[in-house]
């Protein structure tokens, strides 16, 4: 790898910027913006003799995330701010850029609001638990819906996460109970079934059988949600050899309220169309 000579030498020479510029259009990653330019140029500058033209755009984050510590050594940036951005890079939907944004508007922030973020931040898990019944986030195990004696603990509705608990809650209209997975099958990711909490589910369905009459496969309609969805269906299915009383259902997909039909796509409408009802 080239040793990065400083930041000012690769600001000033002008005809060698024009260069790189040309240069970083023959890779993978797209850059439009002139903060992503230059990013690119940055990483042109650490990137190793002919790996150019072969990277990829994930890689082109990962060396900007590199050539930013060099960087900030360089010009002396303090470690706690240094390792503050990179905590916040390792968060998901957050890159460099958004980590130093985040990192130098918390530097502005007084110091109590500071003191009460970071104590909140140690306590998220000090204070919270999975319910060993549902692997909902609570502050006690059970948590507050499966200890609920109103709730019916006949039907089930699985979701991805606890955040979907929140939203079906606020609609005031579900009485039953839930199983959280914690995520989706995506084999691109490297989650299979064992990575998530369908063996939990099943170990539920095995021992609660004869009380459970519904589950509601409640996961998002993507093809992760779709795909999980099948599989915990075929799983239930073979469970009771075919015979099982449960009946599965999944959670109605169609036109939003309020929405105009003309902007909705293809598959919104035909879920639309498939799953009419009388009126
Ligand atoms: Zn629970």
């Amino acid at each position: 790898m080239m040793l990065l000579p400083g930041p000012s030498v690769a600001w000033s020479a002008s005809s060698t910027i024009v260069s790189l510029i040309r240069k970083s259009r023959q890779m993978n990653a797209s850059t439009t913006s002139p903060n992503q330019t230059m990013s690119m140029i940055c990483i042109i500058a650490v990137s190793p003799p002919g790996a150019l033209e072969t990277q990829s755009a994930e890689w082109a984050c990962a060396v900007y995330s590199k050539f930013f510590v060099i960087l900030a050594r360089a010009m002396r940036i303090p470690v706690a701010v240094r390792r503050l951005i990179e905590s916040f890079e390792k968060l998901p939907g957050i890159g460099p850029k958004t980590a130093q944004r985040l990192t130098f508007y918390l530097l502005h922030v007084p110091q109590e609001q500071l003191e009460s973020f970071a104590e909140s931040l140690v306590n998220l898990k000090k204070n919270t638990v999975l319910c060993s019944i549902c692997r909902n986030v609570g502050e006690n195990d059970p948590c507050s819906i499966c200890s609920d004696p109103s709730r019916d603990k006949g039907i089930v509705m699985v979701v991805e996460q606890p955040l979907d608990i929140l939203a079906l809650e606020r609609s005031g209209k579900y009485k039953g109970i839930y199983h959280v997975l914690h995520g989706v099958i995506n084999p691109l990711d490297n989650i299979g079934p064992d990575e998530i909490f369908i063996r939990e589910l099943l170990k539920r369905v095995a021992t609660d059988e004869s009380r459970i009459s519904e589950i509601i496969l409640a996961t998002n309609p993507t093809m992760e949600g779709e795909a999980t969805a099948m599989y915990i269906k075929k799983q239930v299915v073979e469970l009771g050899n075919g015979s099982s009383s449960i009946r599965i259902t999944r959670l109605g997909v169609g036109v939003p309220t309020g929405a105009d039909l003309e902007y909705a796509d293809d598959t919104t409408l035909r879920y639309a169309i498939e799953g009419r009802r009388e009126f």
